[in-house]
């Protein structure tokens, strides 16, 4: 029998194998026996269906929504993050992505942030942290007269519990652990992740201050400060420091740094309260207990002709916008206080992936000037669409509740959402939508991809179609790309096709700075990058590209030297 949806075939949506297969485990409602009990596009029909329900409490007809919604996710144009596409219309209904919570210096308030990470981890989300109000290690503890044992010792319990908590059998939780630079604790943090096995479940970062950047660049000291007194306890030298930090990177890739005056300089909404931390992977800065839920466009379907199609992507940012604000009222929140934040600003983060494949259909290296410049015009244009669209909302449905005494204010008579644009990592949903993953590159033409617990290889597809085309393609050809992901060094392919293929670590570090600053101009939330290097990047290397994002208003860093991680998520070389 063939279901009809709104004049859609269930089976003529054409997902790729790998799709179905991530599907299958982890997306489609289960039945007693641990089978699938729905099809992928009853899937994306459940979250169509309960997605626009919401337009009814509005006043309008949500069968138009509700056709659309169901139109971009199939089409594989638009997709929400995971949790939304596994819970939408289920009774756990939680929808978002990332959250924030707060930790404040006490044992009871300790171990509260830890039950509500449990929670939010056994919902589907991710939850970051700033650790940087905790007394440091050594310091006194009156009531007992004990010593207190500092932030690191606190935060492996806090990844001991997520290793306990699995996600309702779906996936394990993912934690952002941030300290400020000035906490007395910092050299302890900065080396946290250097054992094997401690704080895995934990992306660090520090939290840097502009005035601790400019202590580097002129070579002098800074102040550590005992959060509990506000008094100094010592002076280190800025430059040892950074030191330390880009070492520690490049040896395992933890700590990332975040900019912290940035992030907030730039908040919407600084007059309520100034920002500490970001979700795990860095992309959404958030207040204490907010939420934010994600969703992105595919840009290898918004090229036509060799052209990127206007109009078509316009139409998905306002449908994506509508979508994702509806999604903050059909969620149901793990906590009344997440509840609560989250509608006081109601942020969303609208994005993309699927770059480096859109780059690739209109004949552009990513490593050009050409390419930055049609990134920043692409998501200017998003984000110009994506604030029409709010104000629009907003008009019809009202401003967000913090919307008087913010940034938008001063420019518009109602906003809707305090936030419209994050650029996400998109590390499943971009393996549904069969492209590559945000705004990277392709990270290797054909490659091994270890997903929960299986090796899938894979060419990628625009390339096999180039190869095709131009009459190189073979068996034996593919196989001997996926040794090292690159064709650089193959003579049998033609030049313009090498210089148009380029991968992740043939491009210079330089590359994925730029490019993620150029996304990070016209995104309100931020960008989740991974500069990837190739192993035999030096500590220089690594030092000048978190200087360089420093100075080109990144809000973040973080870079990845191939080869430094036991377990990494994409590994070149063929199947093992
Ligand atoms: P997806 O592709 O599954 O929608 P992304 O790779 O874009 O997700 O990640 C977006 C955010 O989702 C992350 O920053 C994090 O907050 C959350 N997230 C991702 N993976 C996990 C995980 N294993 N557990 C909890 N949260 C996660």
């Amino acid at each position: 029998e063939t279901k009809k949806y709104l004049g859609i075939k269930h089976d003529d949506l054409k997902l790729s194998v790998n799709a179905i297969r991530v599907l299958e485990r982890r997306y489609l409602l289960k039945g007693e026996n641990g089978n699938p009990v729905e099809t992928p596009s009853e899937m994306f029909e459940r979250v169509a269906n309960s997605v626009s329900s919401i337009d009814k409490r509005y006043g309008y007809n949500p069968y138009d929504s509700k056709a659309e919604f169901y139109r971009m996710m199939s089409n594989l144009e638009f997709l929400p993050n995971s949790p939304t596409l596994m819970n939408a219309g289920t009774e756990l209904g939680q929808l978002s992505a990332c959250f924030v919570l707060p930790v404040e210096d006490s044992m009871k308030d300790i171990f509260e942030a830890l039950t509500n990470m449990s929670l939010i981890h056994k919902s589907g989300g991710g939850t970051g942290f700033s650790f940087s109000k905790l007394r440091p290690n050594g310091d006194i503890v009156k009531s007992t007269k004990g010593v207190a044992s500092g932030p690191v010792s606190f935060m492996s319990i806090f990844d001991q519990a997520t290793e306990v908590i699995k996600q309702g059998g779906k996936r394990r939780g993912a934690n952002m652990g941030i300290l400020r630079i000035d906490h007395p604790d910092i050299i302890e943090f900065i080396n946290s992740k250097e054992k094997e096995g401690y704080l895995d479940n934990f992306n660090i970062s520090v939290g840097v201050t502009d005035e601790f950047m400019k202590a580097v660049q002129s070579d002098s000291k800074y102040d550590l400060i005992n959060p509990r007194t506000g008094k100094t306890t010592e002076k280190l030298r800025a430059r040892d420091i950074f030191d330390l930090i880009t070492t520690m990177a490049w040896r395992t890739g933890d700590p990332g740094m975040i900019f912290l005056d940035e992030i907030n300089r730039r908040h919407p909404v600084s007059h309520v309260r100034t920002i500490e931390s970001t979700n795990p992977c860095g992309e959404v800065p958030l207040l204490p207990y907010e939420s934010c839920n994600l969703g992105s466009i595919n840009l290898s379907k918004m090229v036509k002709n060799d052209t990127i199609n206007w109009e078509k992507l316009k139409n998905n940012t306002h449908s994506g916008i509508h979508f994702l604000d509806n999604v903050i009222d059909a969620n149901k929140y793990p906590l009344n206080e997440i509840d609560r934040e989250t509608k006081n600003n109601r942020k969303i983060g609208l994005g993309v992936m699927g770059l480096a494949e859109m780059f690739a259909k209109l004949n552009i290296p990513y490593n050009s000037e050409e390419a930055i410049e049609t990134a920043e015009n692409i998501m200017k244009f998003i984000n110009e669409e994506s604030v029409k669209k709010s104000v629009e909302l907003g008009e019809k449905r009202g401003s967000f509740p913090n919307f008087k005494g913010s940034q938008w204010e001063k420019k518009y008579s109602s906003m809707r959402n305090a936030t419209v644009n994050t650029i996400a990592p998109t590390g499943t949903i971009s393996i549904i939508a069969n492209t590559s993953s945000g705004i990277e590159p392709i990270f290797a033409l054909s490659f091994v991809r270890n997903v929960m617990a299986t090796q899938l290889l894979e060419v990628n597809p625009v390339f096999e179609n180039v190869a095709k085309e131009r009459n190189f393609y073979s068996k034996d050809l593919m196989m001997d790309i996926s040794k090292t992901g690159s064709i650089q060094n193959l003579k049998q392919v033609p030049k313009d096709v090498r210089d148009l293929f380029v991968t992740s670590l043939d491009i210079d570090p330089e590359w994925h700075v730029r490019m993620q600053a150029a996304f990070q101009k016209y995104v309100d939330n931020s960008v989740s990058k991974t500069v990837n290097l190739p192993e035999k990047a030096t500590l220089d290397d690594v030092k000048r590209i978190y200087m360089m994002a420093y100075k080109l208003n990144c809000k973040g860093i973080t870079i990845y030297r191939y080869g430094s991680k036991e377990n990494q998520v994409l590994e070149l070389g063929g199947l093992k």
